[in-house]
């Protein structure tokens, strides 16, 4: 999960503000990484095809490739319930039926294997999006919003983590936003 993960935020690197990949946890950085791009944690199938004119499709679609991705909500889930499985229960802290039982353990984990395969095995991502780029005015780190994204939630969030400003387009032109 974590190694995903960290594949993940590298695809992004040039968006995300300096020093954060040592800070965040996986389901933190996932979330976080949502903000610029609502669309990071899904699954894909990148196509091609040759235009007559500009958006004006001819010929035969042709596929780059497919990217299989692991959810945010399926992460926080299952990055923190193998984390408790580390640990022994304390004395105060009653075990878990997962702790108590192997055969339900080792179904669990296989369970988790399987669900990872496929994002292991996936070898193709993608980062292509118009964006949104300005300084955030509070702590002077870049911001490289989605705009599709900005446009549906109208904000974008600075995420540097001792920052995390959020900011509202004022007036919107297809490529450039004006935020204050
Ligand atoms: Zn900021």
């Amino acid at each position: 999960m974590e190694a995903v993960t960290y594949q993940k935020l590298e695809t992004y690197a040039k968006r995300l503000p300096s020093g954060v990949l040592a800070i965040w946890q996986p389901p933190q950085a996932v979330k976080a990484l949502l903000e610029l791009e609502p669309g990071a944690d899904q699954d894909f199938q990148m196509m091609v095809a040759f235009e007559s004119e500009p958006g004006v499709p001819t010929g035969k679609w042709m596929s780059l490739g497919n990217h299989k991705s692991i959810k945010v909500s399926w992460l926080r889930k299952h990055y923190h319930k193998l984390g408790n499985l580390l640990h022994v229960p304390s004395p105060a802290t009653e075990s878990s039926s997962l702790q108590r039982e192997p055969k339900e353990l080792r179904k669990y984990l296989e369970s988790v294997v399987a669900e990872l395969e496929p994002v292991v095995a996936s070898r193709f991502d993608s980062s292509l999006a118009n964006l949104v780029e300005f300084q955030c005015s509070v702590c002077g780190e870049p911001v490289a919003a989605n705009l599709e994204g900005v446009q549906k939630s109208h904000k974008a969030v600075c995420l540097n983590p001792s920052c995390g400003a959020e900011f509202s387009p004022l007036k919107a032109k297809r490529v450039s936003f004006y935020f204050a």
